[in-house]
Protein backbone atom coordinates (compact mmCIF):
# COMPACT_ATOMS: atom_id res chain seq x y z
CA UNK A 1 0.00 0.00 0.00
CA UNK A 2 1.34 3.19 -1.22
CA UNK A 3 0.04 6.80 0.54
CA UNK A 4 -0.18 10.31 -1.41
CA UNK A 5 -1.29 13.67 -1.11
CA UNK A 6 -3.66 13.09 -3.78
CA UNK A 7 -4.57 10.55 -6.19
CA UNK A 8 -6.66 11.75 -8.92
CA UNK A 9 -9.19 9.02 -10.93
CA UNK A 10 -9.00 9.45 -14.52
CA UNK A 11 -6.10 10.56 -16.62
CA UNK A 12 -8.55 12.83 -19.03
CA UNK A 13 -7.91 16.79 -19.32
CA UNK A 14 -8.83 17.31 -16.12
CA UNK A 15 -7.30 14.71 -14.53
CA UNK A 16 -3.81 14.77 -15.96
CA UNK A 17 -3.66 18.29 -15.55
CA UNK A 18 -4.72 18.15 -11.88
CA UNK A 19 -2.06 16.06 -10.92
CA UNK A 20 0.84 17.91 -13.30
CA UNK A 21 -0.60 21.06 -10.83
CA UNK A 22 -0.40 19.58 -7.90
CA UNK A 23 2.70 17.84 -8.01
CA UNK A 24 4.42 21.40 -9.44
CA UNK A 25 2.88 22.49 -5.80
CA UNK A 26 4.84 19.67 -4.00
CA UNK A 27 2.53 17.52 -3.55
CA UNK A 28 3.19 13.44 -3.39
CA UNK A 29 0.64 12.73 -6.67
CA UNK A 30 -0.74 9.27 -7.95
CA UNK A 31 -2.85 9.10 -11.27
CA UNK A 32 -5.09 6.27 -11.27
CA UNK A 33 -6.04 5.10 -15.42
CA UNK A 34 -8.40 2.25 -16.54
CA UNK A 35 -7.32 2.87 -20.45
CA UNK A 36 -4.13 1.52 -21.70
CA UNK A 37 -3.00 5.02 -22.58
CA UNK A 38 -3.28 8.62 -21.11
CA UNK A 39 -5.17 11.13 -22.16
CA UNK A 40 -8.59 10.43 -21.24
CA UNK A 41 -11.97 11.15 -23.48
CA UNK A 42 -10.21 14.25 -25.17
CA UNK A 43 -6.86 12.23 -26.33
CA UNK A 44 -7.97 8.73 -27.58
CA UNK A 45 -11.32 9.39 -28.91
CA UNK A 46 -12.45 12.68 -28.70
CA UNK A 47 -10.93 16.04 -29.29
CA UNK A 48 -7.58 14.97 -30.79
CA UNK A 49 -8.93 12.28 -33.06
CA UNK A 50 -11.97 14.04 -34.46
CA UNK A 51 -9.28 16.96 -35.09
CA UNK A 52 -7.12 14.87 -37.22
CA UNK A 53 -9.69 13.55 -39.06
CA UNK A 54 -11.31 17.26 -39.70
CA UNK A 55 -7.69 18.19 -40.79
CA UNK A 56 -7.28 15.35 -43.56
CA UNK A 57 -10.57 16.21 -44.94
CA UNK A 58 -10.50 19.51 -45.10
CA UNK A 59 -7.46 19.39 -46.94
CA UNK A 60 -9.00 16.94 -49.28
CA UNK A 61 -11.46 19.61 -49.66
CA UNK A 62 -9.40 22.15 -50.58
CA UNK A 63 -7.57 20.34 -53.26
CA UNK A 64 -10.60 18.94 -54.89
CA UNK A 65 -12.46 22.43 -54.73
CA UNK A 66 -10.31 25.26 -54.29
CA UNK A 67 -6.24 24.29 -55.49
CA UNK A 68 -7.80 24.75 -59.25
CA UNK A 69 -9.10 28.46 -58.61
CA UNK A 70 -5.46 28.98 -57.08
CA UNK A 71 -3.61 27.94 -60.07
CA UNK A 72 -2.65 24.75 -58.72
CA UNK A 73 -3.50 21.80 -61.29
CA UNK A 74 -3.18 18.53 -60.96
CA UNK A 75 -4.30 15.21 -60.24
CA UNK A 76 -7.23 15.50 -57.49
CA UNK A 77 -5.78 13.64 -54.70
CA UNK A 78 -7.78 9.93 -53.88
CA UNK A 79 -8.68 8.59 -50.30
CA UNK A 80 -6.39 5.34 -48.67
CA UNK A 81 -8.24 5.31 -45.74
CA UNK A 82 -5.79 3.02 -44.09
CA UNK A 83 -3.00 5.97 -44.23
CA UNK A 84 -5.64 8.33 -43.28
CA UNK A 85 -6.35 5.99 -39.68
CA UNK A 86 -2.67 5.58 -39.27
CA UNK A 87 -2.06 9.13 -39.13
CA UNK A 88 -5.10 9.69 -37.06
CA UNK A 89 -3.41 6.80 -34.55
CA UNK A 90 -0.17 8.37 -34.76
CA UNK A 91 -1.61 11.68 -33.15
CA UNK A 92 -3.16 10.17 -30.60
CA UNK A 93 -0.25 7.75 -29.44
CA UNK A 94 2.79 11.32 -29.86
CA UNK A 95 -0.26 13.28 -27.44
CA UNK A 96 -0.88 10.10 -24.85
CA UNK A 97 2.54 9.38 -24.78
CA UNK A 98 3.77 13.30 -24.43
CA UNK A 99 1.60 12.81 -21.12
CA UNK A 100 3.60 9.84 -19.96
CA UNK A 101 6.48 12.36 -20.40
CA UNK A 102 5.22 14.79 -18.26
CA UNK A 103 3.74 12.00 -15.62
CA UNK A 104 7.59 10.92 -15.48
CA UNK A 105 9.25 14.66 -15.83
CA UNK A 106 7.38 15.25 -12.51
CA UNK A 107 7.33 12.15 -10.54
CA UNK A 108 3.56 11.19 -10.51
CA UNK A 109 2.80 7.53 -10.09
CA UNK A 110 0.68 6.19 -12.77
CA UNK A 111 -1.52 3.40 -11.62
CA UNK A 112 -3.14 1.66 -14.40
CA UNK A 113 -6.26 -0.19 -13.77
CA UNK A 114 -9.95 0.96 -12.33
CA UNK A 115 -10.51 2.32 -9.35
CA UNK A 116 -12.97 2.51 -6.25
CA UNK A 117 -13.10 4.56 -3.38
CA UNK A 118 -13.90 2.26 -0.51
CA UNK A 119 -13.66 4.70 2.48
CA UNK A 120 -12.69 8.81 2.46
CA UNK A 121 -8.50 8.84 1.91
CA UNK A 122 -8.88 5.13 0.25
CA UNK A 123 -8.31 3.68 -3.37
CA UNK A 124 -8.71 0.50 -4.51
CA UNK A 125 -7.42 -0.89 -8.04
CA UNK A 126 -7.03 -4.32 -8.65
CA UNK A 127 -6.16 -5.78 -5.49
CA UNK A 128 -4.50 -2.70 -3.74
CA UNK A 129 -5.74 0.14 -1.80
CA UNK A 130 -3.67 3.42 -1.98
CA UNK A 131 -4.13 5.59 1.00
CA UNK A 132 -4.25 9.85 -0.17
CA UNK A 133 -4.96 12.78 1.95
CA UNK A 134 -7.16 14.29 -1.20
CA UNK A 135 -8.71 12.11 -3.70
CA UNK A 136 -10.14 14.15 -7.18
CA UNK A 137 -12.36 12.52 -9.33
CA UNK A 138 -11.90 13.36 -13.21
CA UNK A 139 -13.71 10.44 -14.01
CA UNK A 140 -15.35 12.24 -17.08
CA UNK A 141 -18.12 11.26 -19.55
CA UNK A 142 -19.77 8.33 -22.25
CA UNK A 143 -21.74 8.74 -25.12
CA UNK A 144 -25.27 9.10 -23.79
CA UNK A 145 -27.79 6.55 -25.14
CA UNK A 146 -31.04 6.78 -27.14
CA UNK A 147 -34.24 4.47 -26.56
CA UNK A 148 -34.47 2.38 -29.61
CA UNK A 149 -31.15 2.91 -31.23
CA UNK A 150 -28.84 -0.08 -30.82
CA UNK A 151 -25.28 0.85 -30.74
CA UNK A 152 -23.05 -1.74 -31.74
CA UNK A 153 -19.41 0.52 -32.57
CA UNK A 154 -17.76 -3.10 -33.58
CA UNK A 155 -20.31 -3.59 -36.73
CA UNK A 156 -19.21 0.24 -37.93
CA UNK A 157 -23.59 0.35 -38.82
CA UNK A 158 -25.29 2.36 -35.81
CA UNK A 159 -22.19 3.79 -33.82
CA UNK A 160 -21.16 6.83 -31.89
CA UNK A 161 -18.30 9.18 -31.59
CA UNK A 162 -16.12 6.80 -30.77
CA UNK A 163 -17.39 4.28 -33.55
CA UNK A 164 -17.54 6.88 -36.03
CA UNK A 165 -13.68 7.85 -35.61
CA UNK A 166 -12.73 3.90 -36.81
CA UNK A 167 -15.30 2.90 -39.12
CA UNK A 168 -14.07 0.65 -42.06
CA UNK A 169 -14.47 2.86 -45.07
CA UNK A 170 -16.07 5.87 -46.07
CA UNK A 171 -19.33 5.13 -46.04
CA UNK A 172 -22.06 6.52 -48.90
CA UNK A 173 -24.69 7.21 -46.80
CA UNK A 174 -24.66 8.50 -42.83
CA UNK A 175 -27.66 9.87 -40.55
CA UNK A 176 -26.09 11.87 -38.03
CA UNK A 177 -28.75 11.84 -34.86
CA UNK A 178 -28.30 15.39 -33.36
CA UNK A 179 -27.47 18.68 -34.61
CA UNK A 180 -24.63 18.97 -32.29
CA UNK A 181 -20.73 20.02 -31.79
CA UNK A 182 -19.72 16.27 -31.98
CA UNK A 183 -22.23 15.13 -34.44
CA UNK A 184 -21.45 18.35 -36.78
CA UNK A 185 -17.73 17.54 -36.62
CA UNK A 186 -17.42 14.00 -37.58
CA UNK A 187 -20.41 14.49 -39.78
CA UNK A 188 -18.62 16.77 -41.77
CA UNK A 189 -15.46 14.70 -41.69
CA UNK A 190 -17.38 12.12 -43.83
CA UNK A 191 -19.40 14.78 -46.27
CA UNK A 192 -15.84 16.37 -47.22
CA UNK A 193 -14.58 12.86 -48.01
CA UNK A 194 -17.68 12.04 -50.38
CA UNK A 195 -20.62 10.71 -47.81
CA UNK A 196 -23.77 11.88 -48.30
CA UNK A 197 -24.65 12.70 -44.58
CA UNK A 198 -28.24 13.64 -43.21
CA UNK A 199 -28.47 15.28 -40.13
CA UNK A 200 -31.56 14.40 -38.03
CA UNK A 201 -32.21 17.11 -34.81
CA UNK A 202 -35.25 17.09 -32.72
CA UNK A 203 -34.88 21.30 -32.18
CA UNK A 204 -35.74 23.65 -34.93
CA UNK A 205 -32.18 24.86 -34.73
CA UNK A 206 -28.51 23.45 -34.91
CA UNK A 207 -26.14 24.21 -32.45
CA UNK A 208 -28.52 24.61 -29.52
CA UNK A 209 -27.40 27.59 -26.63
CA UNK A 210 -26.01 28.87 -29.68
CA UNK A 211 -26.50 32.29 -31.07
CA UNK A 212 -28.75 32.17 -33.25
CA UNK A 213 -28.05 34.14 -36.36
CA UNK A 214 -24.93 32.13 -36.31
CA UNK A 215 -27.17 29.10 -36.17
CA UNK A 216 -28.89 30.11 -39.07
CA UNK A 217 -25.78 31.34 -41.39
CA UNK A 218 -24.08 27.93 -39.80
CA UNK A 219 -26.66 25.91 -40.92
CA UNK A 220 -26.73 27.69 -44.46
CA UNK A 221 -23.26 26.86 -45.29
CA UNK A 222 -23.60 23.31 -43.88
CA UNK A 223 -25.91 22.88 -46.51
CA UNK A 224 -24.19 24.88 -49.15
CA UNK A 225 -21.45 22.04 -48.60
CA UNK A 226 -23.99 19.22 -49.64
CA UNK A 227 -24.92 18.17 -46.08
CA UNK A 228 -28.81 17.45 -45.31
CA UNK A 229 -31.14 18.31 -42.53
CA UNK A 230 -34.14 17.20 -41.55
CA UNK A 231 -35.50 19.62 -38.55
CA UNK A 232 -38.10 18.66 -35.44
CA UNK A 233 -38.09 15.00 -36.24
CA UNK A 234 -38.08 12.81 -33.12
CA UNK A 235 -35.92 9.53 -33.95
CA UNK A 236 -37.92 6.59 -32.74
CA UNK A 237 -35.76 3.81 -33.68
CA UNK A 238 -32.42 2.63 -35.87
CA UNK A 239 -31.76 -0.87 -36.55
CA UNK A 240 -29.22 -2.54 -38.28
CA UNK A 241 -29.59 -5.31 -40.91
CA UNK A 242 -26.93 -7.59 -43.49
CA UNK A 243 -24.33 -3.89 -43.02
CA UNK A 244 -26.98 -1.60 -43.49
CA UNK A 245 -29.45 0.39 -41.20
CA UNK A 246 -33.17 1.45 -41.30
CA UNK A 247 -34.12 4.87 -38.79
CA UNK A 248 -37.68 5.83 -38.30
CA UNK A 249 -39.18 9.40 -36.97
CA UNK A 250 -41.89 11.03 -36.37
CA UNK A 251 -42.07 14.90 -37.63
CA UNK A 252 -42.87 17.10 -34.47
CA UNK A 253 -45.01 19.35 -36.80
CA UNK A 254 -47.71 16.88 -37.64
CA UNK A 255 -46.53 13.13 -35.59
CA UNK A 256 -46.20 11.86 -39.08
CA UNK A 257 -43.43 8.78 -39.22
CA UNK A 258 -40.77 8.92 -41.98
CA UNK A 259 -38.35 6.29 -42.76
CA UNK A 260 -34.47 6.56 -43.98
CA UNK A 261 -31.67 4.17 -44.53
CA UNK A 262 -28.41 4.47 -44.47
CA UNK A 263 -24.94 3.00 -44.50
CA UNK A 264 -24.14 4.05 -41.32
CA UNK A 265 -25.93 6.12 -38.69
CA UNK A 266 -24.22 8.11 -35.96
CA UNK A 267 -25.71 8.46 -32.62
CA UNK A 268 -24.32 11.99 -30.93
CA UNK A 269 -27.42 13.47 -28.94
CA UNK A 270 -24.42 13.75 -25.79
CA UNK A 271 -22.68 12.81 -23.39
CA UNK A 272 -23.80 12.03 -19.97
CA UNK A 273 -21.10 11.84 -16.61
CA UNK A 274 -19.29 8.58 -16.01
CA UNK A 275 -19.11 7.40 -12.32
CA UNK A 276 -19.63 3.60 -12.51
CA UNK A 277 -17.53 1.28 -10.22
CA UNK A 278 -16.58 4.12 -8.49
CA UNK A 279 -18.64 3.29 -4.99
CA UNK A 280 -19.87 6.66 -4.66
CA UNK A 281 -23.51 5.71 -3.29
CA UNK A 282 -21.71 3.59 -0.34
CA UNK A 283 -19.58 6.74 -0.01
CA UNK A 284 -22.79 9.21 0.76
CA UNK A 285 -21.56 11.50 -2.16
CA UNK A 286 -24.51 13.87 -3.45
CA UNK A 287 -25.40 13.81 -7.36
CA UNK A 288 -27.32 16.07 -9.38
CA UNK A 289 -30.59 15.09 -11.00
CA UNK A 290 -28.78 14.29 -14.00
CA UNK A 291 -26.19 12.22 -12.51
CA UNK A 292 -23.34 14.84 -12.24
CA UNK A 293 -21.29 14.86 -9.00
CA UNK A 294 -22.68 17.92 -7.00
CA UNK A 295 -19.39 20.47 -6.01
CA UNK A 296 -19.50 23.50 -3.74
CA UNK A 297 -17.27 26.25 -5.24
CA UNK A 298 -13.97 24.51 -4.01
CA UNK A 299 -14.94 21.52 -6.78
CA UNK A 300 -15.38 19.62 -3.29
CA UNK A 301 -18.22 16.81 -2.97
CA UNK A 302 -20.32 16.74 0.20
CA UNK A 303 -17.66 14.56 1.33
CA UNK A 304 -14.55 16.45 2.86
CA UNK A 305 -11.39 15.34 1.16
CA UNK A 306 -13.06 14.53 -2.15
CA UNK A 307 -13.34 16.84 -5.00
CA UNK A 308 -15.13 16.06 -8.40
CA UNK A 309 -13.98 17.69 -11.84
CA UNK A 310 -14.22 18.09 -15.46
CA UNK A 311 -17.24 16.09 -17.70
CA UNK A 312 -18.13 14.44 -14.29
CA UNK A 313 -19.28 17.44 -12.81
CA UNK A 314 -21.75 20.71 -14.08
CA UNK A 315 -21.18 22.91 -16.49
CA UNK A 316 -20.04 23.08 -20.00
CA UNK A 317 -18.15 19.53 -21.35
CA UNK A 318 -15.11 20.68 -22.48
CA UNK A 319 -11.60 19.68 -22.30
CA UNK A 320 -10.13 23.46 -21.10
CA UNK A 321 -12.97 23.67 -18.67
CA UNK A 322 -11.76 20.26 -16.98
CA UNK A 323 -8.08 21.29 -17.58
CA UNK A 324 -8.83 24.75 -15.69
CA UNK A 325 -10.86 22.46 -13.38
CA UNK A 326 -8.11 20.14 -12.96
CA UNK A 327 -5.82 23.39 -11.89
CA UNK A 328 -8.35 24.99 -9.52
CA UNK A 329 -8.81 22.10 -7.54
CA UNK A 330 -5.00 21.07 -7.52
CA UNK A 331 -4.44 24.76 -6.32
CA UNK A 332 -7.31 24.55 -3.56
CA UNK A 333 -5.60 21.24 -2.53
CA UNK A 334 -2.25 22.85 -2.12
CA UNK A 335 -3.75 25.48 -0.13
CA UNK A 336 -3.85 28.28 -2.63
CA UNK A 337 -7.16 29.81 -4.09
CA UNK A 338 -8.14 28.16 -7.52
CA UNK A 339 -9.99 30.29 -9.95
CA UNK A 340 -12.09 29.28 -12.73
CA UNK A 341 -13.94 32.40 -14.36
CA UNK A 342 -17.38 30.33 -15.86
CA UNK A 343 -18.48 33.35 -18.15
CA UNK A 344 -15.29 33.63 -20.11
CA UNK A 345 -15.16 29.75 -21.44
CA UNK A 346 -15.33 29.65 -25.44
CA UNK A 347 -16.80 27.07 -27.42
CA UNK A 348 -15.65 26.18 -30.38
CA UNK A 349 -16.82 23.95 -33.40
CA UNK A 350 -13.69 22.82 -36.23
CA UNK A 351 -15.75 22.52 -38.99
CA UNK A 352 -14.95 24.49 -41.74
CA UNK A 353 -15.47 27.29 -41.25
CA UNK A 354 -15.18 27.50 -37.47
CA UNK A 355 -17.51 28.27 -35.20
CA UNK A 356 -16.56 30.40 -32.16
CA UNK A 357 -18.21 31.57 -29.37
CA UNK A 358 -17.57 33.34 -25.58
CA UNK A 359 -20.06 34.72 -23.40
CA UNK A 360 -23.24 35.79 -23.34
CA UNK A 361 -25.41 35.40 -26.50
CA UNK A 362 -27.81 38.47 -27.92
CA UNK A 363 -30.73 36.55 -26.63
CA UNK A 364 -29.07 35.57 -23.07
CA UNK A 365 -27.72 39.25 -22.94
CA UNK A 366 -31.31 40.36 -23.35
CA UNK A 367 -32.68 38.27 -20.62
CA UNK A 368 -30.59 39.84 -18.47
CA UNK A 369 -32.32 42.80 -18.37
CA UNK A 370 -29.55 45.35 -19.05
CA UNK A 371 -29.62 47.24 -22.54
CA UNK A 372 -27.60 45.83 -25.05
CA UNK A 373 -26.02 46.88 -28.03
CA UNK A 374 -24.96 44.19 -31.13
CA UNK A 375 -22.70 44.90 -34.22
CA UNK A 376 -21.64 42.38 -37.02
CA UNK A 377 -18.81 42.21 -39.15
CA UNK A 378 -19.12 40.30 -42.22
CA UNK A 379 -15.59 38.13 -43.38
CA UNK A 380 -16.88 40.04 -47.01
CA UNK A 381 -15.21 43.39 -45.59
CA UNK A 382 -11.92 40.97 -44.92
CA UNK A 383 -9.28 40.77 -47.10
CA UNK A 384 -7.45 37.78 -46.41
CA UNK A 385 -10.54 35.77 -45.92
CA UNK A 386 -11.78 36.12 -49.10
CA UNK A 387 -8.35 35.31 -50.11
CA UNK A 388 -8.98 31.83 -48.98
CA UNK A 389 -12.39 31.78 -50.07
CA UNK A 390 -13.67 32.05 -46.71
CA UNK A 391 -16.21 35.28 -46.90
CA UNK A 392 -18.83 33.73 -45.70
CA UNK A 393 -19.59 34.21 -42.29
CA UNK A 394 -19.48 36.97 -39.39
CA UNK A 395 -18.21 38.68 -36.45
CA UNK A 396 -20.88 39.58 -33.64
CA UNK A 397 -20.17 41.49 -30.32
CA UNK A 398 -22.77 42.12 -27.92
CA UNK A 399 -21.84 44.76 -25.53
CA UNK A 400 -23.64 46.60 -22.60
CA UNK A 401 -24.87 49.53 -24.13
CA UNK A 402 -24.78 51.65 -21.18
CA UNK A 403 -21.07 50.89 -20.37
CA UNK A 404 -19.59 49.51 -23.60
CA UNK A 405 -18.29 46.43 -22.17
CA UNK A 406 -17.84 43.21 -24.25
CA UNK A 407 -20.74 40.76 -23.02
CA UNK A 408 -20.44 38.06 -25.73
CA UNK A 409 -18.92 37.48 -28.80
CA UNK A 410 -19.82 34.92 -32.07
CA UNK A 411 -17.84 33.69 -34.75
CA UNK A 412 -18.54 32.00 -37.78
CA UNK A 413 -15.43 32.18 -39.85
CA UNK A 414 -12.04 31.24 -40.88
CA UNK A 415 -9.49 30.77 -37.97
CA UNK A 416 -12.64 31.77 -35.51
CA UNK A 417 -10.82 29.11 -32.85
CA UNK A 418 -7.73 30.99 -32.60
CA UNK A 419 -9.58 34.46 -32.91
CA UNK A 420 -11.90 33.82 -30.09
CA UNK A 421 -9.16 34.53 -27.34
CA UNK A 422 -8.64 37.58 -28.21
CA UNK A 423 -11.84 38.54 -26.71
CA UNK A 424 -11.53 36.12 -23.67
CA UNK A 425 -8.25 38.18 -22.68
CA UNK A 426 -10.35 40.99 -23.22
CA UNK A 427 -13.56 40.02 -21.57
CA UNK A 428 -11.31 38.69 -18.54
CA UNK A 429 -9.57 42.13 -18.25
CA UNK A 430 -13.26 43.73 -18.43
CA UNK A 431 -12.81 45.64 -21.78
CA UNK A 432 -15.09 47.66 -23.47
CA UNK A 433 -15.75 47.38 -27.02
CA UNK A 434 -13.43 50.62 -27.89
CA UNK A 435 -10.77 49.05 -25.86
CA UNK A 436 -10.76 46.36 -28.91
CA UNK A 437 -11.49 48.74 -31.59
CA UNK A 438 -8.69 51.02 -30.50
CA UNK A 439 -6.12 48.23 -30.52
CA UNK A 440 -3.67 47.97 -33.20
CA UNK A 441 -4.81 44.55 -35.14
CA UNK A 442 -1.76 43.18 -37.46
CA UNK A 443 -2.80 43.71 -41.67
CA UNK A 444 -4.13 41.18 -43.43
CA UNK A 445 -5.36 38.84 -40.76
CA UNK A 446 -8.67 37.82 -40.13
CA UNK A 447 -8.42 38.78 -36.53
CA UNK A 448 -8.97 42.64 -37.97
CA UNK A 449 -12.58 41.25 -38.27
CA UNK A 450 -13.07 41.42 -34.85
CA UNK A 451 -11.52 44.83 -34.27
CA UNK A 452 -14.28 45.71 -37.21
CA UNK A 453 -16.77 44.36 -35.06
CA UNK A 454 -15.82 46.24 -32.50
CA UNK A 455 -15.11 49.34 -34.31
CA UNK A 456 -18.90 48.85 -35.82
CA UNK A 457 -20.13 49.03 -31.73
CA UNK A 458 -18.71 53.12 -31.91
CA UNK A 459 -18.83 55.02 -34.87
CA UNK A 460 -18.42 52.38 -37.28
CA UNK A 461 -16.72 50.05 -39.18
CA UNK A 462 -14.31 51.15 -41.97
CA UNK A 463 -14.60 48.14 -44.23
CA UNK A 464 -18.03 48.01 -44.76
P1 LIG B 1 -12.29 12.32 -19.83
O1 LIG B 1 -11.46 12.94 -20.89
O2 LIG B 1 -13.51 11.61 -20.25
O3 LIG B 1 -11.33 11.34 -19.02
C1 LIG B 1 -11.78 10.55 -17.99
C2 LIG B 1 -10.85 9.36 -17.85
O4 LIG B 1 -11.17 8.70 -16.64
C3 LIG B 1 -11.02 8.33 -18.95
O5 LIG B 1 -9.79 8.07 -19.58
C4 LIG B 1 -11.52 7.08 -18.21
O6 LIG B 1 -11.00 5.87 -18.73
C5 LIG B 1 -11.01 7.31 -16.80
N1 LIG B 1 -11.81 6.63 -15.78
C6 LIG B 1 -13.15 6.65 -15.62
N2 LIG B 1 -13.52 5.97 -14.53
C7 LIG B 1 -12.38 5.49 -13.99
C8 LIG B 1 -12.09 4.71 -12.85
N3 LIG B 1 -13.06 4.31 -12.02
N4 LIG B 1 -10.81 4.36 -12.62
C9 LIG B 1 -9.81 4.76 -13.44
N5 LIG B 1 -10.02 5.52 -14.53
C10 LIG B 1 -11.29 5.89 -14.78
N6 LIG B 1 -13.83 19.13 -26.02
C11 LIG B 1 -13.19 20.25 -26.37
O7 LIG B 1 -12.96 21.11 -25.54
N7 LIG B 1 -12.79 20.46 -27.67
C12 LIG B 1 -13.03 19.54 -28.64
O8 LIG B 1 -12.67 19.76 -29.81
C13 LIG B 1 -13.71 18.35 -28.30
N8 LIG B 1 -13.96 17.41 -29.23
C14 LIG B 1 -14.57 16.26 -28.87
C15 LIG B 1 -14.82 15.31 -29.84
C16 LIG B 1 -15.42 14.11 -29.51
C17 LIG B 1 -15.67 13.09 -30.59
C18 LIG B 1 -15.78 13.86 -28.15
C19 LIG B 1 -16.40 12.56 -27.76
C20 LIG B 1 -15.54 14.80 -27.18
C21 LIG B 1 -14.94 16.01 -27.52
N9 LIG B 1 -14.70 17.01 -26.58
C22 LIG B 1 -14.08 18.17 -26.94
C23 LIG B 1 -15.09 16.84 -25.15
C24 LIG B 1 -13.86 16.45 -24.31
O9 LIG B 1 -13.30 15.27 -24.81
C25 LIG B 1 -14.26 16.28 -22.86
O10 LIG B 1 -14.92 17.44 -22.40
C26 LIG B 1 -13.04 16.03 -21.97
O11 LIG B 1 -12.34 14.90 -22.40
C27 LIG B 1 -13.45 15.88 -20.51
O12 LIG B 1 -12.32 15.68 -19.75
P2 LIG B 1 -12.35 14.88 -18.37
O13 LIG B 1 -10.95 14.92 -17.87
O14 LIG B 1 -13.42 15.39 -17.52
O15 LIG B 1 -12.76 13.37 -18.74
Amino acid sequence: MSSYDLIVIGAGPGGYVCAIRAAQLGLKVACVEGRETLGGTCLNVGCIPSKALLHASHMYHEAAHNFTRMGLMGDRPSIDWTVMQGYKAETVETNTKGIEFLFKKNKIDWIKGWAEITAPGKVKVGDDTHEAKNIVIATGSEPAPLKGVEVDNASGVIVDSTGALTLPGVPESMVVIGAGVIGLELGSVYARLGTKVTVIEYLDAITPGMDAEVQKQFQKILKKQGMEFVMGAAVQSATAKRGKATLSYKLRKDDSEKEMSADVVLLATGRRPYVEGLGLDKLGVEMTERGQVKIDDHWQTNVKGIYAIGDAVPGLMLAHKAEDEGMAAAEVIAGKSGHVNYNVIPGVIYTSPEVANVGLTEAAAKETGRKIKTAKFPFMGNARAKAMFQGDGFVKMVVDADTDRVLGCHIIGPNAGEMIHEVCVAMEFGASAEDIALTCHAHPTTSEAVREAALACGDGAIHV
